[in-house]
């Protein structure tokens, strides 16, 4: 199970909070797909590999022949993506299809900014190939809109879903904030309780981060926003969980829920480690536990691609102990740490050193293990960095 991620590094307008990488220079968008198209290309060939076989359990090489990257979910982020044509997007599956060996039932996910979307641009994705879409919505109060600078209306999330199903799309997300300063405990359930009735398939709600570097987090350092406390923070990540679980969407994550059979397949390919190429200014990708990162910059990535070269800032090899911390921590917040894969994988018996912990953590119902798989439950979800912190300390000592 490997993925692909693709960043479109274009938005209408930024928002206060967001700190990924996205311009407003959207006129340059024929030009970065040109580009993504070469950088496919040139990422491609510099990792096809010997095609191998299985001989006995034994991989062996046969010859020079060479296979491509196979993969199963493919991913395109932002940035909006919903800013592309479906001329463009076909221009950069056909791409992918030539360089990479793309699973037949792949996921083919599409984030979508309900303010940039109509019929016939997500019936052109459709055709394209898209087959799951991800709508930011983040909420149904137009004061919490504002205060994101979102440039949608509360008419256009509404529509976002029923438009999508129009367009043939049978597997939707809606992303939802919470922890906003002008959120009260009525507003979150009315944005939660409107969310339900347009029935997504899956839901992420995420609570609002002040990342370093924003104009939220200079109007924070100046105090013209007050955040919510922690407790009320807290109260409302317990609202949603409640509300979404009762509503029969099952949290596989701490930050998100889906019907059943309608995971996101992209993120638990993200949370198991498998390998994920990465496309566009900004990218993270990792291959066979080295990790790269394409330069922050429109023009930066676009010389290195149209000079040839590889568009990385960047890579790192993880060491054995950050594979394991990672893996960790990766496999707690998601579908459970299994102890003894764990051990097998790192040579370490982490449910002997998390023995000073766990018994308190099952009594405060916090985790359960069963067959040798320690996962959260309800209340553990709540505790997740503590926990993780934890596993992270009992691993580096
Ligand atoms: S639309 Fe999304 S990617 Fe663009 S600025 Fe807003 S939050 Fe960031």
């Amino acid at each position: 199970m490997n993925g692909l991620y693709l960043h479109v590094p274009f938005c209408e307008k930024k928002c206060t909070y967001c700190d990924f990488y996205s311009i407003e220079s959207t006129g340059l968008i024929d030009r970065f797909v040109q580009t993504l198209c070469k950088e496919i290309e040139i990422r491609c060939a510099s990792l096809t590999v010997p095609r191998t076989e299985n001989t006995n359990g034994i991989p062996s090489q046969i010859g020079k022949t060479l296979v491509p990257f196979h993969a199963n979910t493919i991913f395109f982020g932002g940035g909006t993506p919903s800013l592309l044509s479906g001329t463009q997007l076909e221009k950069i599956i056909s791409t992918l299809k030539d360089h990479v060996d793309i699973d037949p039932n792949a996921e083919w996910t599409m984030e979508c900014n309900p303010g940039t979307i109509s019929e016939k641009s997500l019936s052109d994705y459709r055709a394209a190939g898209i087959n799951r879409v991800s709508f930011g919505i983040q909420s149904f109060a137009q004061p919490e809109l504002d205060f994101l600078t979102r440039i949608h209306s509360i008419q256009e999330a509404l529509d976002a879903i029923p438009t999508a199903r129009a367009a043939g799309f049978t597997n939707i997300n809606a992303d939802l904030m919470f922890a906003l300063p002008p959120q009260t405990v009525a507003s979150l359930e009315h944005s939660l309780q409107t969310l339900i009735d347009l029935q997504p398939d899956h839901i992420s709600a995420y609570s609002l981060v002040y990342e370093p570097g924003t104009p939220l987090h200079a109007q924070l350092g100046k105090g013209l926003v007050v955040p919510h406390n922690e407790e009320f923070d807290a109260e409302m990540y317990h609202i949603v969980m409640h509300t979404l679980q009762q509503a029969g969407y099952e949290q596989y994550e701490v930050s998100n829920f889906a019907r059943p059979g309608k995971q996101c397949a992209h993120n638990l390919m993200y949370w198991h480690g498998h390998d994920y190429l990465a496309f566009g200014p900004s990218a993270h990708g990792l291959v066979n536990t080295e990790r790269y990162w394409n330069h922050r910059s429109l023009s930066t990535w676009q010389a290195k691609v149209d000079a040839g070269e590889l568009p990385q800032a960047n890579t790192e090899n993880l060491s054995h102990n950050e594979q394991a911390i990672e893996y960790a921590f990766l496999h707690v917040r998601s579908d459970g740490l299994p102890f003894s894969t764990f051990q097998q994988r790192f040579g370490l018996d982490l449910q002997t050193m998390l023995q000073p912990h766990l018994q308190h953590w099952i009594d405060a119902d916090f985790v359960t293990i069963n067959n040798g798989v320690l996962r959260l439950t309800f209340e553990g979800y709540r505790v997740c960095d503590e926990i993780s912190l934890k596993i992270i300390q009992s691993i580096t000592k």
